[in-house]
Formats: C-alpha cells, sequence, structure tokens
C-alpha cells in the first residue's frame, strides 16, 4: 500500500511503544493513500503498519465539504469503528442514513453495507478502527494489571 504521508516526521519504534505525531487536525487533509481499483485517496492514512499494531487496523481520515466515498462497501471478518471528532456528514448503513458530527461514534458489522459522506460546510474528520468481530476475550479491568511496589514519579 503506497500511502504519502503529510508530516516528515517518521514514527518512532521502541521496545514497547510506538509513536507517530500525525499533525493538527486541520493538516490531515494532506495525507493520501493509493489503493486498488481506487486510485489515490486523499485524507486517509492507515497506520496499522507505520506504528506496528498487531490487532487492528487504523485509519485517520479528512473529508473535504462534498467529498463522499463513491462505493459501498463491506467486510469479510472485521467489525468497523467510526470516531467523528469534528464536522458534520452523513453514514449510511444497509439503506438507512444517519446524520453524525463531532461526537458521533458509529459501529458497522462486516455485513453492514456502509457508504459515508461529508455533507457540512467543514472538513469531516473521523477515526476508523477496524478489528475481527467477536475476538476480544478480555478488556477494561478484566485485563489491566496494576504494577506493584512502582510509584508514579514524572520527571521536573
Ligand atoms: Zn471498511
Amino acid at each position: 500500500m503506497q500511502q504519502s504521508i503529510h508530516n516528515a516526521s517518521a514514527a518512532k519504534h521502541s521496545k514497547n511503544y510506538s509513536t507517530f505525531d500525525s499533525g493538527a487536525l486541520a493538516a490531515w487533509v494532506n495525507n493520501s493513500v493509493v489503493l486498488p481499483g481506487l486510485g489515490k485517496v486523499p485524507g486517509k492514512l492507515f497506520l496499522k503498519d507505520l506504528l506496528g499494531f498487531t490487532s487492528c487496523e487504523m485509519s485517520i481520515n479528512a473529508m473535504m465539504p462534498g467529498g463522499g466515498m463513491p462505493f459501498h462497501h463491506t467486510h469479510v471478518e472485521n467489525e468497523e469503528i467510526y470516531i467523528f471528532i469534528h464536522g458534520r456528514g452523513q453514514v449510511q448503513i444497509d439503506g438507512e442514513t444517519l446524520d453524525v458530527r463531532e461526537g458521533s461514534i458509529v459501529r458497522v458489522s462486516p455485513d453492514g453495507v456502509r457508504t459515508w459522506r461529508n455533507n457540512g460546510r467543514d472538513t469531516l474528520v473521523y477515526i476508523v478502527i477496524q478489528m475481527r468481530d467477536k475476538s476480544l476475550r478480555q478488556y477494561g479491568l478484566t485485563d489491566g494489571v496494576v504494577v506493584p511496589d512502582k510509584p508514579v514519579v514524572w520527571p521536573g
């Protein structure tokens, strides 16, 4: 997958973490990815390979006013979660149209036939998380473990 990242600072990888500065939300429109059959998709950046995710794919997205996905799609085995963080738009799932805006979160089953558009005046900024449907075994406090005998100390 060929991606163009507007922010020249590369991702950093350490033993137990990786980081990437994606820049201001307003600059996300300058990212792009080339997808087979679709050509260049502006404003989209996939993060899995960039940061070494092993359990999900995630993209950060900025769609200009008047923009929209030119097709519907489904997934083979992954559910998707769309988190809208700026602007207004609409998501259509199985023919039903939902209005979304900053703060809206939409989860779509693999079989959900979906498309979306920006019908607002601002850039529609959103995050898409894609992970295997029904794969989560532990979560929250059933998976988190407090590290004993390690007081929290910050430099400075
Ligand atoms: Zn998808």
